[in-house]
Protein backbone atom coordinates (compact mmCIF):
# COMPACT_ATOMS: atom_id res chain seq x y z
CA UNK A 1 0.00 0.00 0.00
CA UNK A 2 1.53 3.36 -1.01
CA UNK A 3 -0.50 6.51 0.76
CA UNK A 4 0.07 9.99 -0.05
CA UNK A 5 0.27 12.07 3.20
CA UNK A 6 -1.29 15.80 3.10
CA UNK A 7 -1.45 18.09 5.79
CA UNK A 8 -2.19 21.73 6.04
CA UNK A 9 -3.69 22.61 2.87
CA UNK A 10 -5.11 25.67 4.09
CA UNK A 11 -7.60 26.89 0.99
CA UNK A 12 -3.94 27.11 -1.38
CA UNK A 13 -5.88 25.37 -4.49
CA UNK A 14 -2.87 25.62 -6.58
CA UNK A 15 -0.44 24.25 -4.21
CA UNK A 16 -2.93 21.02 -3.65
CA UNK A 17 -3.61 20.84 -7.07
CA UNK A 18 -0.26 20.42 -7.95
CA UNK A 19 0.18 17.79 -4.95
CA UNK A 20 -2.33 15.50 -6.26
CA UNK A 21 -0.81 15.73 -9.82
CA UNK A 22 2.27 14.92 -8.47
CA UNK A 23 0.79 12.07 -6.19
CA UNK A 24 -0.79 10.52 -9.04
CA UNK A 25 2.28 10.39 -10.84
CA UNK A 26 3.83 8.71 -7.83
CA UNK A 27 0.72 6.01 -8.34
CA UNK A 28 -0.03 6.54 -4.85
CA UNK A 29 -3.40 3.91 -3.60
CA UNK A 30 -4.68 6.36 -1.01
CA UNK A 31 -4.65 9.74 0.84
CA UNK A 32 -4.40 10.56 4.28
CA UNK A 33 -4.99 14.30 5.14
CA UNK A 34 -3.95 15.50 8.64
CA UNK A 35 -6.18 18.56 8.70
CA UNK A 36 -6.46 22.53 8.37
CA UNK A 37 -7.49 22.34 4.86
CA UNK A 38 -9.02 25.62 5.28
CA UNK A 39 -7.91 29.22 6.88
CA UNK A 40 -4.90 31.70 5.64
CA UNK A 41 -5.55 31.45 1.99
CA UNK A 42 -8.45 32.26 -0.49
CA UNK A 43 -10.13 29.09 -1.72
CA UNK A 44 -11.55 26.92 1.57
CA UNK A 45 -14.94 25.87 -0.48
CA UNK A 46 -12.43 24.18 -3.57
CA UNK A 47 -10.20 22.52 -0.72
CA UNK A 48 -12.77 20.91 1.09
CA UNK A 49 -14.84 20.14 -1.85
CA UNK A 50 -11.67 18.43 -3.34
CA UNK A 51 -10.15 16.73 0.22
CA UNK A 52 -14.02 15.16 0.43
CA UNK A 53 -14.10 13.74 -2.97
CA UNK A 54 -10.58 11.89 -2.77
CA UNK A 55 -9.89 8.74 -2.26
CA UNK A 56 -8.83 9.08 1.62
CA UNK A 57 -8.02 6.25 4.40
CA UNK A 58 -8.63 9.00 6.94
CA UNK A 59 -9.04 13.28 7.21
CA UNK A 60 -8.41 14.49 10.71
CA UNK A 61 -9.27 17.88 11.85
CA UNK A 62 -6.68 20.78 12.14
CA UNK A 63 -7.03 24.00 14.53
CA UNK A 64 -8.16 26.27 11.94
CA UNK A 65 -10.88 23.82 10.76
CA UNK A 66 -12.42 23.66 14.19
CA UNK A 67 -12.09 27.35 14.42
CA UNK A 68 -14.00 27.48 11.14
CA UNK A 69 -16.36 25.40 11.78
CA UNK A 70 -17.61 27.04 14.90
CA UNK A 71 -18.90 30.74 15.65
CA UNK A 72 -16.56 30.94 18.93
CA UNK A 73 -14.32 34.13 19.45
CA UNK A 74 -11.07 33.59 17.93
CA UNK A 75 -8.54 33.68 20.63
CA UNK A 76 -4.86 32.05 20.25
CA UNK A 77 -4.75 33.56 16.56
CA UNK A 78 -2.43 35.88 15.28
CA UNK A 79 -4.70 38.76 13.71
CA UNK A 80 -4.09 38.00 10.53
CA UNK A 81 -5.15 34.35 11.02
CA UNK A 82 -8.06 35.64 13.09
CA UNK A 83 -8.93 37.66 9.93
CA UNK A 84 -8.67 34.99 7.08
CA UNK A 85 -10.87 32.37 10.21
CA UNK A 86 -13.66 34.91 10.24
CA UNK A 87 -13.30 35.48 6.27
CA UNK A 88 -13.43 31.47 5.62
CA UNK A 89 -16.70 31.10 8.09
CA UNK A 90 -18.72 33.27 5.89
CA UNK A 91 -17.52 31.47 3.09
CA UNK A 92 -18.08 28.02 3.94
CA UNK A 93 -21.45 26.86 3.83
CA UNK A 94 -23.39 25.15 6.99
CA UNK A 95 -23.04 21.68 5.57
CA UNK A 96 -19.13 22.28 4.75
CA UNK A 97 -18.69 23.40 8.74
CA UNK A 98 -20.61 20.87 10.28
CA UNK A 99 -18.67 18.51 7.96
CA UNK A 100 -15.48 20.22 9.32
CA UNK A 101 -16.60 19.87 12.96
CA UNK A 102 -17.43 16.16 12.73
CA UNK A 103 -13.81 15.31 11.98
CA UNK A 104 -11.41 13.19 14.47
CA UNK A 105 -8.53 14.48 16.58
CA UNK A 106 -6.89 11.16 15.64
CA UNK A 107 -6.91 8.16 14.10
CA UNK A 108 -5.51 4.61 13.81
CA UNK A 109 -4.82 3.03 10.60
CA UNK A 110 -4.09 -0.14 11.10
CA UNK A 111 -1.25 -1.92 13.71
CA UNK A 112 1.45 0.91 12.52
CA UNK A 113 0.10 4.24 11.82
CA UNK A 114 -1.34 6.94 14.10
CA UNK A 115 -2.63 10.64 12.50
CA UNK A 116 -2.69 13.65 14.50
CA UNK A 117 -2.81 17.02 13.46
CA UNK A 118 -0.36 18.26 16.40
CA UNK A 119 0.30 16.04 19.09
CA UNK A 120 -1.16 12.98 20.51
CA UNK A 121 -0.61 13.77 24.07
CA UNK A 122 -3.53 16.60 23.81
CA UNK A 123 -4.07 16.50 20.27
CA UNK A 124 -7.50 18.88 21.43
CA UNK A 125 -4.54 21.54 23.07
CA UNK A 126 -2.98 22.39 19.48
CA UNK A 127 0.91 21.98 20.76
CA UNK A 128 4.05 22.50 18.67
CA UNK A 129 6.18 19.83 17.72
CA UNK A 130 9.31 22.01 17.11
CA UNK A 131 12.40 19.46 18.63
CA UNK A 132 13.00 16.31 19.84
CA UNK A 133 12.44 17.63 23.47
CA UNK A 134 8.66 18.37 22.53
CA UNK A 135 8.17 15.72 20.28
CA UNK A 136 9.20 13.44 23.16
CA UNK A 137 5.90 14.17 24.58
CA UNK A 138 3.77 12.86 21.76
CA UNK A 139 5.97 10.43 21.02
CA UNK A 140 5.04 8.86 25.39
CA UNK A 141 1.41 8.18 23.47
CA UNK A 142 2.61 7.14 20.32
CA UNK A 143 1.61 2.85 20.38
CA UNK A 144 1.93 2.35 16.94
CA UNK A 145 5.52 2.54 14.92
CA UNK A 146 4.33 5.37 12.74
CA UNK A 147 2.63 8.45 13.76
CA UNK A 148 1.97 11.22 11.35
CA UNK A 149 1.03 14.44 12.30
CA UNK A 150 1.23 18.38 10.68
CA UNK A 151 0.29 21.85 12.28
CA UNK A 152 4.25 23.63 12.55
CA UNK A 153 4.63 23.66 8.50
CA UNK A 154 7.79 22.17 8.59
CA UNK A 155 8.96 18.77 7.63
CA UNK A 156 11.04 16.29 10.33
CA UNK A 157 10.90 12.85 10.86
CA UNK A 158 12.31 12.10 14.75
CA UNK A 159 13.33 8.62 15.85
CA UNK A 160 12.70 8.14 19.22
CA UNK A 161 15.11 5.41 19.67
CA UNK A 162 17.98 6.79 17.92
CA UNK A 163 17.45 10.82 19.29
CA UNK A 164 17.92 11.47 15.10
CA UNK A 165 16.17 13.91 13.38
CA UNK A 166 16.42 14.31 9.75
CA UNK A 167 13.98 16.42 7.35
CA UNK A 168 13.41 13.45 5.05
CA UNK A 169 12.95 15.84 1.64
CA UNK A 170 13.83 14.26 -1.15
CA UNK A 171 15.53 11.19 0.08
CA UNK A 172 14.10 7.94 0.86
CA UNK A 173 14.47 7.20 4.75
CA UNK A 174 14.10 3.29 5.49
CA UNK A 175 12.14 2.77 8.65
CA UNK A 176 14.03 0.16 10.77
CA UNK A 177 12.12 -2.58 12.76
CA UNK A 178 12.10 -1.91 16.16
CA UNK A 179 11.90 1.64 16.08
CA UNK A 180 9.56 4.18 16.66
CA UNK A 181 9.05 7.30 14.36
CA UNK A 182 7.13 10.77 14.49
CA UNK A 183 6.68 12.34 11.51
CA UNK A 184 6.01 16.09 10.51
CA UNK A 185 5.07 15.49 6.93
CA UNK A 186 4.95 19.67 6.34
CA UNK A 187 2.09 21.73 4.73
CA UNK A 188 1.01 22.22 1.57
CA UNK A 189 -0.27 25.46 1.45
CA UNK A 190 2.42 27.73 3.28
CA UNK A 191 5.59 25.83 3.88
CA UNK A 192 7.15 27.65 7.09
CA UNK A 193 10.79 26.40 6.25
CA UNK A 194 11.96 28.46 4.25
CA UNK A 195 11.41 26.45 0.62
CA UNK A 196 8.56 27.65 -0.83
CA UNK A 197 7.46 24.90 -2.28
CA UNK A 198 4.42 22.42 -1.24
CA UNK A 199 5.25 19.44 0.71
CA UNK A 200 3.96 15.89 1.51
CA UNK A 201 4.83 12.40 2.57
CA UNK A 202 4.87 9.18 0.65
CA UNK A 203 4.30 6.32 2.78
CA UNK A 204 5.33 2.73 1.36
CA UNK A 205 4.03 -0.25 3.87
CA UNK A 206 5.57 -2.25 1.85
CA UNK A 207 8.97 -1.53 0.91
CA UNK A 208 9.09 0.10 4.51
CA UNK A 209 9.96 3.81 3.44
CA UNK A 210 8.42 7.48 3.97
CA UNK A 211 9.52 10.15 1.62
CA UNK A 212 9.29 13.59 1.47
CA UNK A 213 8.57 15.58 -1.50
CA UNK A 214 8.31 18.95 -2.11
CA UNK A 215 6.53 20.51 -5.39
CA UNK A 216 6.47 23.71 -6.99
CA UNK A 217 3.38 25.17 -7.73
CA UNK A 218 1.69 28.69 -9.10
CA UNK A 219 2.69 30.95 -6.13
CA UNK A 220 1.94 34.10 -8.01
CA UNK A 221 -1.55 32.75 -8.65
CA UNK A 222 -2.63 31.46 -5.09
CA UNK A 223 -1.38 35.44 -4.15
CA UNK A 224 -3.36 37.62 -6.57
CA UNK A 225 -6.54 35.39 -4.95
CA UNK A 226 -5.77 36.37 -1.41
CA UNK A 227 -5.83 40.27 -2.27
CA UNK A 228 -8.59 39.75 -4.72
CA UNK A 229 -10.12 38.62 -1.60
CA UNK A 230 -8.95 41.52 0.93
CA UNK A 231 -7.22 39.01 3.01
CA UNK A 232 -4.45 40.66 4.55
CA UNK A 233 -0.91 41.02 2.81
CA UNK A 234 1.36 39.41 4.62
CA UNK A 235 -0.57 36.25 4.08
CA UNK A 236 0.38 36.34 0.51
CA UNK A 237 3.70 37.47 0.52
CA UNK A 238 5.41 34.75 2.87
CA UNK A 239 3.93 32.08 0.35
CA UNK A 240 6.91 33.57 -1.68
CA UNK A 241 9.58 33.04 0.77
CA UNK A 242 8.07 29.42 2.72
CA UNK A 243 7.85 31.50 6.56
ZN1 LIG B 1 -1.72 24.78 9.76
Amino acid sequence: MKYALISDIHANLEALQAVLEKANELEVDQFLCLGDVVGYNAEPVECVKIIRSLNTGAIIKGNHDENAAQDSELTGFNPQAAKAIQWTRDQLSEEDREWLASLPYRQTIGAKVTLVHATLDMPHLWGYIFDRFTAAASLSYQFSQLCFVGHTHVPQIYDKYTDIVQNGVDQVVNLEPGHKYLINIGSVGQPRDGDPRSSFAVHDTEERTIEIHRVEYDIQKCQDKILAAGLPERLAARLAVGR
